[in-house]
């Protein structure tokens, strides 16, 4: 019997590095050669083409459609001079990655030829036949067809021969079908009640931008390995396997030196994402083994999020001719740590203010605490909310699973932030202010220098962490869009500063002092939102009961977690922020459930299929060895001789026996839950019954499955080990 496993061990061992052929240039002269951005803008727009362009990227003005014509123009001549002939309408559908459909720019020139053409229409918007992507039903109840819309403040961009421009995608009667056009929607509410908010502060603040820096993570797998494992290829994660006696324990991959071909895979993968513009700047080891991360420069929220869009393809084609997979699920292995996706989130003003930063003066502080406690409002009224958009079948398996963060939102501000809230907490006005003769009113707010905060240790444990001059939203998946995550971010934190507003203005007409004013409300504030305050260690069990007790969502059940989008208070703060309707919200969810049930679905298959005909096969071979082995002793010595002599394989043979045995009983029942499951109506009562009667049978038959590799003779044995997954490359 030739064994695939030991063939791809083999030949993965001898892999070598690929010489990566670097630019002669400097990163500062390759970056963004296959973008579109200002530098070429200007070459090749007419200049008032390229001056109206720009207002519609920097002020939101409206895109005036008499511009498009000469926009495409300039964008076809410079992705000509770069060998590209097909263009394609990029965009977000609700499957976690991104949807192209390519077309040539050619063109029927009506004499029997062809001519190159791409039109301001064509650039601005098509009609992608969509009914093939998730929508929730929003396409078959409303109108039929879809449209995708160019956004012009993300630039195209060049892959291989095609230009990429990124759209939204929405259907004909306006409703949302992607992530990208709620986002936008949700930046622009946090702009406008930030904006409102900073001209307590400063009148000159014209726009408020979001921020985000996400830390990508992600295990690499030599190919051949992964092509020996069917549960990787079509489920993400391998669905059963034995720990590896040496996982990550001694702490020894983290930070450590970055193996050859790995290196070789993460410079050709940097070459490549600078050239599209994505400012990576962080590549290191994680901790568990064969499991990295890059991480680049912060950026503007949508731009951001498109390119780790970008760069997630760009991962998958580039370990591909390196020889490797990339693993973004969550959980590939049980036992060692899951991948997440750090989301490094603020706020910062027009005007060059980092609005989650402290200042020097009590003046800019009493801004950074304005701008800290209504986060923490926003974050505190929606908690719920705020997890469910991290929350999908694949991180469930890293959110409470006792691993990092748990699945309840709380967070860590340090000792410096949290004593300062503390003190306006409990102090009265008269307190906070000195009356100082002329100079008028001095604030008693105690300064916090920037280099202290920054130093604070940081609470690895908290999904939502104070990082010195940004929070950093821990639980978003390592697979997911985080534009999830920013559209509920955002909004909760536009709804609370529109709140904030409201009732400081409301005080101010009473005729309160403005500064009095902000900090009556931000003390009342402060006292709301504590129940979200959490400096402890996150995975201990008090905390669960001790978050119970403070009124925050502890539900840990995937698909009721998704209820929270369909609250009162949800479908109250999405309309009130003009980001989703009830309607996208419901249908939104009729994805998410789907979404859920299917991932479970085909595990349950794979885990069948891998049963069925890997494990039970390959056991029942090694024990009809072991039972040829008894008989022939039998010829050779009396019977009770060899009950003493080959006791070992009698009970291994019995423990094949009865473990196999429990094993096709169970593949029987997942079989059944499964049937029973599939014959539910509502895709949310249907992922109800996959979370609770379908996902608990894999655990169990899994159980087996990892006891039978522990005594099955390795040499038989066909999936690749965690050992061999975890430390070839
Ligand atoms: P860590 O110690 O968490 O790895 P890094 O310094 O590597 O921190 O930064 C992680 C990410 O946070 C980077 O993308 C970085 O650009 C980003 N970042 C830094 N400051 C801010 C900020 N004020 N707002 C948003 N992101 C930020
Ligand atoms: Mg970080």
């Amino acid at each position: 019997m030739t064994n695939l496993r030991f063939q791809v061990v083999e030949e993965a061992f001898k892999k070598k590095p690929l010489e990566v052929m670097v630019p002669l240039e400097r990163p500062s002269e390759y970056f963004g050669k296959y973008v579109f951005n200002r530098a070429k803008m200007y070459k090749y727009l007419p200049a008032d083409v390229y001056d109206k362009l720009i207002d519609v990227i920097d002020n939101g003005s409206r895109l005036d459609r008499s511009i498009a014509d000469a926009v495409a123009a300039g964008m076809k001549q410079w992705a000509e001079e770069n060998g590209v002939t097909h263009y394609t309408h990029w965009f977000q559908p609700l499957t976690e990655g991104t949807a192209e459909k390519h077309d040539a720019f050619i063109e029927h020139d009506g004499k029997g030829g062809m001519i190159e053409e791409f039109s301001g229409k064509l650039l601005v918007q098509q009609e992608p036949d969509a009914s093939s992507f998730p929508n929730g039903g929003i396409r078959n109840t409303f109108e039929a067809r879809g449209y995708s819309a160019w956004d012009p403040t993300s630039p195209v961009f060049i892959m291989d021969d095609t230009l990429c421009i990124p759209t939204i995608f929405i259907s004909y009667t306006g409703e949302a079908l992607d992530y990208k056009a709620p986002l936008l929607r949700a930046l622009h509410a946090v702009n406008t009640a930030a904006t409102e908010v900073c001209h307590y502060f400063d009148q000159r603040v014209k726009k408020v931008t979001c921020n985000l820096g996400w830390e990508q993570e992600y295990f690499l797998v030599d190919e051949g390995l992964y092509s020996a494992r069917p549960d990787l290829m079509l489920t993400g994660r391998t669905l059963m396997g034995h720990d590896s006696a040496k996982n990550q324990q001694m702490d020894d991959h983290y930070f450590g030196t970055i193996p050859d071909r790995v290196q070789a895979f993460m410079k050709d993968l940097e070459v490549q994402a600078l050239e599209l513009s994505i400012p990576c700047k962080t590549r290191h080891n994680e901790v568990a083994p064969n499991q990295f991360e890059i991480a680049p420069i912060f950026e503007e929220t949508n731009l951001a999020i498109d390119h780790n869009m970008l760069l997630m393809s760009l991962m998958k084609k580039v370990a591909r001719k390196h020889g490797f997979r990339v693993l973004l699920h969550e959980k590939p292995f049980a036992g060692i740590n899951g991948s997440g996706k750090h989301n490094n989130w603020s706020l910062s003003t027009d005007t060059g203010v980092l609005l989650h930063a402290p200042g020097k003066t009590p003046e800019d502080n009493l801004r950074f605490v304005t701008f800290i406690v209504e986060t923490l409002m926003g974050v505190y009224r929606h908690n719920g909310l705020i997890k469910a958009s991290i929350m999908s079948a694949t991180n469930a398996h890293r959110l409470g699973a006792n691993e990092a963060p748990p699945a309840i939102i709380s967070s860590f501000l340090g000792k410096q932030l949290s004593e300062l809230l503390d003190h306006i907490e409990n102090s009265n006005s008269k307190d906070l202010f000195n009356v100082a003769g002329k100079q008028g009113m001095t604030l008693d707010i105690p300064e916090i220098p920037e280099l202290l905060i920054d130093n604070t240790d940081r609470n690895r444990t908290s999904p939502f962490a104070f990082t010195g001059n940004r929070f950093e939203f821990r639980a978003v998946g390592s697979e997911a869009n985080c534009a999830s995550a920013m559209i509920a971010l955002n909004t909760a934190v536009a709804e609370a500063l529109t709140d904030f507003k409201k009732r400081v203005d409301a005080l101010i007409e009473k005729g309160q002092d403005q500064t009095s004013a902000i900090i009556d409300v931000l003390r009342e504030d402060i006292k709301t939102c504590k129940p979200i305050r959490f400096d402890g260690n996150g995975y201990s069990d008090e905390w669960v009961e001790e978050a119970k007790r403070r009124g925050l969502d502890c539900e840990t059940s995937c698909p009721l977690i998704f209820d929270n989008y369909l609250s009162k208070e949800s479908i109250k703060m999405f309309e009130d922020m003009n980001v989703m309707s009830e309607k996208e919200l419901a249908a939104r969810n009729e994805v998410k459930w789907d979404t859920y049930t299917k991932r479970i679905q085909i595990e349950a298959r794979v885990m069948g299929d891998l049963s069925m005909n890997h494990i039970i096969p390959v056991a029942t071979h090694y024990q009809s060895q072991l039972a040829k082995n008894v008989q022939n002793m039998l010829q050779i010595f009396s019977k009770e001789k060899v009950e003493k002599l080959c006791s070992r394989n009698i009970k291994i043979i019995e423990e094949i026996a009865e473990r196999t045995q429990i094993i096709e009983n169970g593949v029987d029942e997942l079989i059944n839950a499964r049937k029973v499951a599939n014959k539910i109506e509502s895709e949310r009562e249907k992922a109800i019954a996959y979370h609770d009667t379908v996902a608990p049978k894999m655990e169990e038959i899994r159980y087996h499955i990892d006891k039978l590799e522990l005594i099955v003779a390795d040499e038989l044995w066909t999936l690749p080990k965690y050992r061999e997954l975890l430390f070839i490359r």
